[in-house]
């Protein structure tokens, strides 16, 4: 109650709260734009993620690719030499040394550039071994599972699968340079230490003036190992960023053996295009929060100023309700709730109850017109609010009546100085804004609870028996109730 007294007393400096954007707004509007930029940010996430597995992936199939070209280019350069009857004649049917080094080598070194070529005859054995121009005519067997070995069985396969009779023996059916794979092996070998690209096909007659005899033809096999030269060469497609070949398998694109040995591997480093949609994305994101953020605002604002206006009318028709206009003082209705709460604390906090009468009130009215009364109603309201002060609730329940809830204390005594001290102040003379001195005196009828009575009803009417009896009494006095007698005796207060 007292923070409700105070509240009415305050009226007139009293101003409506003010309320800022409302924190769920706010909240939520964080929370939707945090969660948005979150998403936009995961997607690209998983985006660039995407985007730099499908170039690593294209950048492995186009390494793989130069180094099939290459291996086609070996086997095309090949087929002058190995496709023709002047070999079949000098090597597979009577092994010519001289036509071997002088044409045969000389010229795969000298005008394509192998610089490892072999002859294996049947059964894997080497007929001839050249690096570069140098030719090694000493006969040597291969091991079963030698790389050089499995891809001239390789190559063996493709030729017998494409195998034709002739006149006097066997030829093989042409193809064009382009379908060159069809007749020829292409693998990796690891040679004295060396891996190297290889490619193997059959010697076989062109024109049909020899043919091969039953059995297995002479294999040719090319290879280039795969140094720093072959790197740069292959690099020279590719452009990669540090492209080199290692003998560890480890590396990007792993190279075996026709068994499927790892023989090392080939390493660069990968080009990330996935890095390029942060690019995008981080703007796009940017750019985004900012327009929700601006949305939000202007949003959260109108939701606000609304909720301001909503709050500042309730608050108003509040007002209106529980405060009597003329004198600002608390109004019937919210005296009674005040006074029936009180009630309802009684047995914690007794209290008093004085009801008011201002004396030949009427007159002031009929000698200075309506309007210097009701101003006579604001300077008497105005003095019981500061008669009473903290110790207690002021309301105007009718034309000139007041009444006091008292809360800070109901001994008679206190009571007693309270009462007098208020007739003492509202019966000092006041000069109204028309310049009329005006004089009114007050009544008062006090009652206190428990003992004149436990209900609001009853402790009011006994405070409107008392001051009726100081109407009585003379007016411009003070009655306690609790004085008055079953019949009409009534002692001063
Ligand atoms: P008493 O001493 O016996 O109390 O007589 P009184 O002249 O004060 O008259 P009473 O209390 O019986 O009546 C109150 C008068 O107050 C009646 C009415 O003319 C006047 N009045 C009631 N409400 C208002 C108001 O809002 N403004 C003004 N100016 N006068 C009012
Ligand atoms: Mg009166």
């Amino acid at each position: 109650m007292a923070k409700e007294m105070d509240g009415w007393h305050m009226q007139g400096a009293t101003v409506a709260p003010r309320f800022g954007l409302p924190a769920m707004v706010k909240l939520f509007s964080i929370v939707l734009i945090t969660l948005s930029a979150l998403s936009l940010l995961f997607i690209g996430y998983i985006a660039s993620r995407k985007a730099d597995d499908i170039a690593a992936k294209k950048q492995i199939i186009l390494l793989e690719n130069v180094l099939r070209d290459r291996q086609s280019l070996l086997a095309r350069d090949q087929l002058g030499l190995a496709r023709w009857d002047r070999s079949v004649k000098y090597i597979t049917l009577k092994f010519h040394a001289s036509y071997v080094i002088e044409e045969f080598v000389s010229s795969l070194w000298y005008d394509f550039g192998h610089e490892r070529s072999f002859l294996i005859g049947p059964d894997g054995r080497v007929l001839m071994s050249a690096w570069q121009d140098e030719v090694d005519l000493t006969a040597r067997d291969l091991k079963p599972g030698d790389d050089l070995r499995a891809i001239a069985e390789l190559a063996l396969t493709r030729h017998h699968a494409h195998r034709t009779t002739i006149d006097g023996g066997f030829g093989q059916r042409p193809v064009p340079a382009s379908q060159v794979h069809a007749i020829a092996a292409f693998g990796f070998a690891e040679v004295e230490g060396e891996v190297m690209l290889a490619t193997a096909m059959a010697i076989v007659p062109d024109d049909g003036e020899v043919a091969l005899p039953e059995g297995d033809p002479v294999i040719l096999v090319s290879a280039r190992p795969i140094d720093a030269d072959l790197v740069a060469d292959l690099n020279s497609q590719l452009e990669y960023e540090y492209l080199q070949f290692n003998r560890n398998g480890d590396g990007l694109l792993t190279v075996k053996s026709a068994d499927g040995q790892a023989l090392g591997s080939f390493d660069f480093t990968l080009f990330k295009p996935g890095a390029d949609i942060w690019t995008i994305v981080v703007p796009a994101v940017v750019l985004l929060c900012g327009l929700m953020f601006a949305a939000s605002f202007v949003l959260g604002r109108y939701i606000g100023r609304l909720s301001e206006r909503l709050e500042e009318s309730e608050w108003r028709n509040r007002e209106l309700a529980h405060r009597d206009a003329l004198s600002g003082l608390a109004n019937r209705l919210c005296f009674d709730k005040a006074l029936n709460e009180a009630a309802d604390r009684l047995a914690h906090a007794p209290f008093a109850v004085i009801a008011c009468d201002l004396d030949r009130f009427k007159a002031v009215n009929d000698l200075h017109g309506h309007g210097a009364g009701d101003e006579v109603i604001r300077v008497v309201a105005e003095r019981l609010r500061e008669a009473v002060g903290e110790n207690g609730l002021v309301g105007r329940v009718g034309g000139d009546e007041f009444v006091i809830l008292v809360h800070a204390f109901r001994d008679r005594a206190r009571l007693s100085m309270l009462a007098q001290s208020t007739i003492a102040s509202v019966s000092q003379p006041m000069t109204l804004s028309n310049g009329a001195d005006v004089d009114v005196g007050i009544s008062l009828g006090i009652a206190t609870a428990p003992e004149d009575g436990a209900s609001a009803r009853a402790i009011m009417s006994n405070a409107d028996r008392a001051l009726y009896a100081s109407k009585q009494g003379g007016r411009g006095r003070a009655f306690f109730a609790e004085d008055l007698p079953p019949g009409e005796a009534v002692h001063a207060a």
